[in-house]
């Protein structure tokens, strides 16, 4: 590859992508309307299928994870209703702030940076009001908690009219997600975090009770239009020029992680957990994430007994050749996040968590 200097990367998306997923882009362009590519999305589709766990169906849209959010809010939330976003962190405040952009209403729960939502706080809400959609973010990256998404969606289950979506971008193959089996409506993702994919691709898994919603909504907007991505869905295209390049890299890591397994991730991303937990806690670190909610797929370490200069870290591990996080938002600095999410084998994990340890034992 181009450069020799390239420092891994340790920072929670983009993440470290292998060389023959970058190489697999380099296939001959094929076009988007010819018989190549219409396998190509047909052999996507059923993959990205199983990797869900849904018998629906799974969107493939050239864009990052922020615009099938954009896509969900306008498809999924009802001029006339209100929707109930589930916020503790930056990527759920953002989600919230989408909707509202996009002219709906919303109601939040709003819990403290750090903690989780429970199926308990959502039960009571949905009690007291009526809403089109319960938005919740299934890994919240920046303060690395892991929300119940199962219990919850057992209680936005037993409301007809309330359709349950979810970000899992920070979760999608690296912690456990069940999508038909826990009652979730529509889950999207981005490529670059636990997909361990380039940037610039995002999917999601659509119900047949999103896409009724869609149809009583008349101003859908036109790229994110479900109805449109549905339609170009079912003859395996797209309505709009697709990534084809990424498409490539996504057939081939989606065979990897086949080979790998979905369960055998799952559990690689929980002993990277174990591990990084293990190192914190011997090091006179925290872990910033409530007990019982720890991610999976990225820690955030809590820097505020220790307190290391977090930029002097991040210098340090550069000559290492990792690229690492110094924290993200309002918690920059009190907190830093060590991503262990996408291929990262635990040996690589193993490798920064001692040049870590080198520079504290100098600090
Ligand atoms: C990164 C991230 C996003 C935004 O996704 P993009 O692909 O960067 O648009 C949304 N939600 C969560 C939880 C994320 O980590």
């Amino acid at each position: 590859m181009a450069q020799d200097n390239h420092k891994r990367l340790v920072i929670p998306g983009p993440v470290e992508v292998r060389k023959e997923i970058l190489e697999a882009q380099t296939a001959w362009m094929i076009g988007h309307r010819s018989t190549a590519f219409a396998d190509l999305f047909a052999r996507l589709e059923s993959k990205l299928k199983q990797m869900f766990l849904t018998d629906s169906r799974v969107f493939i849209h050239g864009s990052s994870g922020t615009g099938l959010w954009e896509g969900a809010s306008r498809n999924c939330i009802r001029d006339d209703r209100k929707a109930l976003h589930l916020v503790g962190g930056a990527f759920s405040e953002r989600w919230a702030e989408i909707s509202q952009m996009n002219g709906k209403q919303i109601d939040v729960i709003e819990v403290e940076w750090g903690h989780a939502h429970t199926a308990e706080m959502v039960a009571e809400a949905l009690k007291k009001n009526t809403y089109d959609a319960v938005c919740a973010v299934h890994n919240e990256t920046s303060t690395g908690i892991t929300n119940p998404i199962q219990a919850i969606g057992e209680v936005v289950r037993q409301y007809e009219d309330t359709l349950f979506l979810v970000d899992t971008v920070s979760g999608f193959l690296g912690a456990e997600l069940r999508v038909d089996a826990w009652g979730i409506d529509l889950a999207l993702t981005s490529s670059q975090k636990a997909f361990a994919l380039p940037p610039g691709i995002a999917f999601a898994s659509v119900s047949d009770r999103v896409l009724a919603r869609a149809k009583q909504i008349p101003h859908r907007g036109y790229y994110f239009d479900f109805i449109e991505i549905d339609a170009s869905l079912q003859k395996n295209n797209t309505p709009s020029t697709p990534p084809v390049s990424l498409m490539f890299a996504a057939d081939r890591q989606l065979d990897d992680i086949m080979t790998e397994g979905l369960e055998n991730r799952w559990q690689r991303h929980l002993q990277m957990r174990e591990l990084t937990h293990q190192w914190c806690y011997s090091r006179g670190f925290g872990v910033f994430a409530q007990k019982g909610y720890e991610s999976a797929t990225v820690t955030t370490v809590d820097n505020r007994v220790k307190n290391i200069d977090v930029d002097a870290m991040a210098k340090f591990m550069g000559t290492k050749g990792f690229s690492m996080d110094k924290g993200y938002g309002k918690i920059k600095g009190k907190t830093f996040r060590l991503a262990h999410m996408g291929d990262m084998p635990l040996s690589v994990l193993e490798e920064v968590l001692s040049g870590l340890d080198e520079f504290v034992g100098q600090a």
